[in-house]
Order: C-alpha cells, then sequence, then structure tokens
C-alpha cells in the first residue's frame, strides 16, 4: 500500500465515530470518569488493546511498527472522537505520544519491536527526566550510564516520573561523562524497570492519587540497542519530544475540555447563567487553544513540529483548564467538595489537577522564557 492510499483524517474520523456510537453499550467500562490511578491504568490498557486490535489506533503509525500510516492528525482524530465520546482517551497516551515518537523518530528498529506492545498497552513506558535536584534546569541532572562492555550502566535517582511505579521502562534522560561536555554529555536510555537494580516507590499527588513515582537505578544494565538517537545526543531527543509534549498533549485535553464545558452547561444551567461573563472567557480561551493545537498538528505533520512554538500551546492548555475547572468547581459548589456521586468526584479530581498542569512538561515560567528568548529574541537575563 502506498501512501497515497492512507485513509484521509476526516474519514478516519467519521468511521471511527461510527464504531464508536455502534459499540456504545460495550464502551460504557470505559468511561471518563475519576478512578484510582492503578485502576484507570488498567482499564486504559484494556481499551487500548481494543482499539490497537481494532485497527483504530494503528492510525499515525508507521506499518513497519504496525500501524496503517498516516501522521499525527490521525491520532488526534481518534482521541478525539473518544473524548467528545465520553470514553477517557488513555492516561498512557501522554508518554505514548511524547517518548513513542521520539523511539520512532530516532530508534525506528527499536520502534518497530516495542511500539505495538507500547500503543496496544502491553507495556507502560514512563518519562525519567526530573531528578531531586534537576527540574526546570534539566542539564544538571546527575543521572549516570557509563560504558561497560558490549552494554552500559546506569545509576542514580529520578523523581516526579509519571507511571514509575507501573511501567515496564523508563525512558530515562542520563549524563554520560565520556561521551562529551555540557548538553553532549547526556545520553538517552530505555531502562527496563524489572531489570536487576531497578526499583520504584509512589509518590501520592494531591488529588489522592498515585501518579507518579520515585525511581532508583543501582547499576542496571542496559543493552546497546536501547541508547535512543546515540550517545551524547539526548538533548536533541529531548528537544524533539518537547514539541510533541507541550503540541499534541493539549490537543486530546481540549476536546475533553469542549465536552466538559457543555456538561456543564447541562447539568448546572441556573448556576451557569450567573456566570455570563467566566463562561465566554473560558470558551474563547478554548477557542484560541483549539485552534493553535490544530496549528501544531498541521506542523508537525507536515514540517517537522513547531518547535519553541508548542511553549505557546502549554499556557494555553494551562489557561484553558484553569478557568473551565475553576468555573466547575464554582457553579458545583458545595457538591464538589463533599459529594460522592462520580460527576462531583469528576470535578473535583479536574479542579485540583489544573493546578499541576503548569508545571509538568515544563513551568509556565520556563515556556514564557522559550517564547522570550527563543521566538521574540529578546536577551537572555544577565547576557546583555
Ligand atoms: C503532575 C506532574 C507530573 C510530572 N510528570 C513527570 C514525568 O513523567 N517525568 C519527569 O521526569 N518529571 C515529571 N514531573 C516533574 C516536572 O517536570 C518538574 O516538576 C518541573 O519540570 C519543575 O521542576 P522542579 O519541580 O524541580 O521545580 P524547579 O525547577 O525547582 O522550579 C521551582 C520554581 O522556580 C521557577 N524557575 C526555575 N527555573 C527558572 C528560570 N530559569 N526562570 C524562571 N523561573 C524559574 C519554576 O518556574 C518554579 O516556579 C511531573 C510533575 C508534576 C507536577
Amino acid at each position: 500500500m502506498s501512501d497515497d492510499d492512507i485513509t484521509p483524517v476526516e474519514d478516519v474520523a467519521r468511521e471511527f465515530a461510527t464504531w464508536v456510537r455502534d459499540n456504545a453499550d460495550a464502551l460504557v467500562r470505559y468511561r471518563d470518569e475519576a478512578r484510582s490511578f492503578e485502576d484507570a491504568v488498567a482499564v486504559h490498557r484494556e481499551l487500548q488493546r481494543l482499539l490497537w486490535d481494532e485497527g483504530w489506533t494503528r492510525w499515525g503509525w508507521p506499518r513497519a511498527s504496525g500501524g496503517r500510516g498516516g501522521s499525527v492528525r490521525h491520532r488526534a482524530a481518534v482521541y478525539e472522537v473518544l473524548a467528545l465520546a465520553d470514553i477517557g482517551v488513555p492516561e498512557t497516551f501522554q508518554i505514548l505520544e511524547v517518548a513513542g515518537e521520539a523511539v520512532q523518530h530516532f530508534a525506528p528498529e527499536l520502534a518497530a519491536e516495542l511500539l505495538p506492545r507500547l500503543v496496544s498497552g502491553a507495556d507502560v513506558w514512563s518519562l525519567g527526566l526530573s531528578e531531586p535536584e534537576a527540574g526546570s534546569d534539566l542539564a544538571s541532572l546527575r543521572t549516570r550510564i557509563a560504558p561497560a562492555g558490549d552494554r552500559y550502566v546506569v545509576t542514580g535517582a529520578k523523581t516526579w516520573n509519571g507511571f514509575g511505579h507501573l511501567a515496564d521502562y523508563s525512558f530515562a534522560l542520563c549524563r554520560d561523562e565520556s561521551a562529551g561536555e555540557g548538553r553532549t554529555a547526556l545520553t538517552m536510555a530505555l531502562v527496563d524497570l524489572h531489570a536487576t537494580g531497578a526499583s520504584t516507590r509512589p509518590i501520592r499527588a494531591m488529588t489522592g492519587r498515585n501518579e507518579f513515582a520515585e525511581v532508583f537505578f543501582d547499576d542496571v544494565e542496559v543493552p546497546a540497542e536501547r541508547i535512543i538517537g546515540g550517545r551524547g545526543n539526548g538533548w536533541n531527543v529531548i528537544a524533539y519530544m518537547m514539541q510533541f509534549e507541550r503540541g499534541t498533549y493539549a490537543w486530546p485535553r481540549q476536546s475533553r475540555l469542549h465536552r466538559r464545558l457543555d456538561d456543564l452547561l447541562a447539568r448546572y444551567p441556573r448556576s451557569m447563567a450567573a456566570h455570563p461573563g467566566r463562561l465566554g472567557e473560558a470558551y474563547l480561551d478554548l477557542v484560541a487553544l483549539r485552534l493553535k493545537c490544530r496549528e501544531s498538528l498541521r506542523a508537525l505533520a507536515t514540517e517537522g513540529g513547531p518547535g519553541p512554538n508548542a511553549s505557546v500551546d502549554k499556557l494555553l492548555v494551562v489557561r484553558a483548564e484553569t478557568e473551565i475547572t475553576s468555573l466547575g468547581h464554582d457553579v458545583s459548589f458545595p457538591d464538589v467538595e463533599l459529594g460522592e456521586d462520580p460527576d462531583a468526584a469528576m470535578w473535583r479530581h479536574d479542579y485540583v489537577y489544573a493546578r499541576a498542569l503548569s508545571i509538568f512538561g515544563g513551568t509556565n515560567e520556563i515556556q514564557k522564557n522559550i517564547i522570550a528568548e527563543k521566538i521574540l529574541g529578546l536577551p537572555r537575563e544577565g547576557r546583555r
């Protein structure tokens, strides 16, 4: 099959929406609701298996990796149909869209082996970037990787790693002293979390869920073919990934926020009528986010990515999500604080989770620095 045979994005969206409607009864068990993190991941892995077997999540991945071809826009179309149908977009999509893309780009042979397992939910990956002393200043990380015969050995500690305690692999950025200096001394490795010397400890977030973990590497062996993009190339791998973390990440969130805003209007019409200004602001934020995300998806599909421009998407998703979940909190009060029904639990979760959005994937301040320096060309502080 040539690329010319790839079904257009609009047709995939239409066909998938029909399939979702036809299978609505069977899909109820995957409804978007507040679950413990462990339950959510287990349910979503089941959904991932189903969508992979039915072929829907094969769209947007190369045929060599078990996909059906197409671009990130095909994947976005599938996520949107799920979100609008009130089905939870699998939590693990965040990692898939970031690390999966990077492996596909920098290590296609490894992707052919591992991507089908990742997309179908057979394996879970975690992003091992942050460390106790290295968050915004990622280049100062200390976890080491060193050659040992025909393999490598990783030693150190990561923190705040989403899915860490449930993951099979860590996509870990490491310091590789013998590969170079500064940023060229960083190497990305896919580390098996079931290997000897790897351990994890879950961290409870303020949502009450164990969303992330500390991850410890005590001389964990890594085969040479699990070095992603070559030694000393870790910073380029990160720069590539971040376009997806800050760009693609926002798309399913905006689809879901559209649905959540509609839910709010349907469930609390009187309270919402008391906040016309906030509703208008929230809607405008959402439309701005949607338009910007569409542009980033187009750039990812046709021009190799939005580059630093993806930082704008990240700021817009933070603004829209904070606005809408605050509105949801206020109009559903006091249910949101005290209610036990699934809707109240969901608004409670969303309201609290939105506070973390301005931190992960790079804080708001870091995004503004990137926009100032790389898009607006302003001088760096202290370097005039
Ligand atoms: C819900 C959640 C999920 C996460 N998931 C992951 C994950 O899967 N994998 C992973 O590796 N990490 C993850 N993280 C960690 C996240 O990436 C870091 O918390 C984030 O990069 C900030 O780093 P830090 O916490 O060390 O804060 P710091 O870097 O210490 O920043 C503290 C404050 O100083 C500000 N600041 C720092 N440097 C500058 C600067 N140069 N200019 C202006 N202001 C600055 C920051 O904006 C912030 O307000 C997650 C975090 C959260 C909250």
